[in-house]
């Protein structure tokens, strides 16, 4: 039948078909059963019984038959989402559709390469402060003061909450300190991106502390995570994204924004990686080992970047690679110049980005020598 239909068009002169489709191929459709489990919640809410019972869903509720939610979670919405990349574009979606103050994101120069793009895919503007300064490969704290202070009052500025990718650079605590006062007195909005929490110190409160630190502020924030990294759960993209409001009543309102934004992307996120996720932060035994494998893991970078500037001390390099040490989480601004990347690829079949970029974590103490040689090799 469908066959049919479809060869009487194609032969049909346009008009008459477009007068077709315009009258009724769908006439015939009926209205669908409900989704046999949302059917129920959704038959649940019409009703008007005050006898009413929802057995259908396996959801923990109070004693009064509601959902229970703890008073210290009321005024934090979040949501979950695909990772950190599909967190940050809810996001920059909720804030293109609900922040009417401005629609400039200042980010970090440099700043992770896919910033960019979700923002202005988005339909946010790109702005910058400067962050990095590459003649000493550590923090330019007094240019970035400098910039954020001149930053349009109630803009949006991203701020890396640890680990800044991709220069290994943070600020130290008094330096988040005067940055939040900063901020604060130009009432901007903080965009946290938190992608590594816990590679930075390896210890998870301790890389949350800036974020904490910004909220027992007063400042306005919003934050996205991801466990990809500190929980190894690269392809189950479990992220999530969040609003502190300002009282409950606000949180359920942007709660619900949330989930119509969603909906049309993609209209709920996979559950595997988040039931690991919860599993694990809910489950003492695991939590505790997870935070010492986290541990584990953060101390391993740290001693790659120690073994990597004692082995170039050992080759005999003059240069002050102070910085290896000095930077923290899981990358490393080397300082190497584009050409002495390509040497290092060509001459050695060393791989890193050509701003410099290595990520510790694929150097082990099985191949730290040679890569000290080899970055010996092209800046003697
Ligand atoms: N933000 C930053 C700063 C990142 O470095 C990354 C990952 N490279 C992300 C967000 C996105 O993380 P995910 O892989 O979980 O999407």
């Amino acid at each position: 039948m469908a066959l049919l239909y479809s060869r009487r068009l194609l032969a049909a002169p346009r008009l008459a078909a477009a007068a077709s489709r315009a009258s009724s191929w769908w006439s015939h459709v009926e209205m669908g059963p409900p989704d046999p489990i949302l059917g129920v919640t959704e038959a649940y809410k019409r009703d008007t019984n005050s006898k009413k019972m929802n057995l259908g869903v396996g959801a923990y509720r109070d004693d009064n038959g509601k959902p229970y939610v703890l008073n210290c979670v009321r005024k934090y919405v979040t949501v979950q989402g695909i990772s950190g990349t599909g967190s940050l574009r809810i996001g920059a979606n909720f804030l293109q559709r609900f922040f009417k103050a401005s629609r400039d994101v200042y980010l970090p120069k440099p700043s992770w390469g896919n910033h960019t793009p979700i923002f202005r895919d988005a339909g946010m503007q790109l702005q910058a402060y400067r962050y990095y300064d590459p003649k000493t490969c550590s923090l330019d704290f007094s240019g970035a003061m400098d910039d954020i202070s001149k930053i349009p009052e109630k803009s949006i500025i991203l701020l890396h909450a640890c680990a800044h990718n991709p220069t290994g650079v943070d600020p130290r605590q008094e330096q988040w300190k005067e940055l939040a006062a900063t901020v604060k007195k130009r009432n901007l909005l903080v965009y946290f991106d938190m992608a590594y929490q816990g590679f930075a110190s390896g210890d998870i409160n301790r890389d949350a502390w800036a974020v904490r630190h910004f909220i027992e502020q007063g400042i306005n924030i919003v934050l996205s995570q991801s466990f990809a990294k500190n929980m190894g759960l690269y392809g189950e993209r479990a992220g999530a994204f969040t609003v502190i409001c300002s009282d409950a009543d606000e949180a359920k309102r942007v709660e619900s924004q949330l989930k119509i934004l969603i909906r049309p992307m993609y209209s709920n996120p996979p559950v595997n990686g988040a039931r690991i996720a919860s599993l694990i932060l809910n489950t003492p035994d695991l939590r505790k080992e997870w935070l010492t494998e986290v541990k584990g893991m953060a101390d391993r970078i740290i001693s790659m970047r120690t073994q990597l500037v004692s082995n170039l001390k050992k080759e005999g390099s003059s240069h002050n690679w102070q910085h290896i040490t000095d930077q923290i989480g899981m990358f490393c601004f080397t300082g190497l110049k584009p050409e002495q990347v390509e040497r290092l690829i060509k001459e050695f079949s060393v791989y890193m980005t050509k701003d410099g970029r290595i990520s510790v974590a694929g150097v082990t103490s099985g191949n730290v020598g040679y890569l000290a040689h080899a970055i010996h090799q092209v800046t003697k």
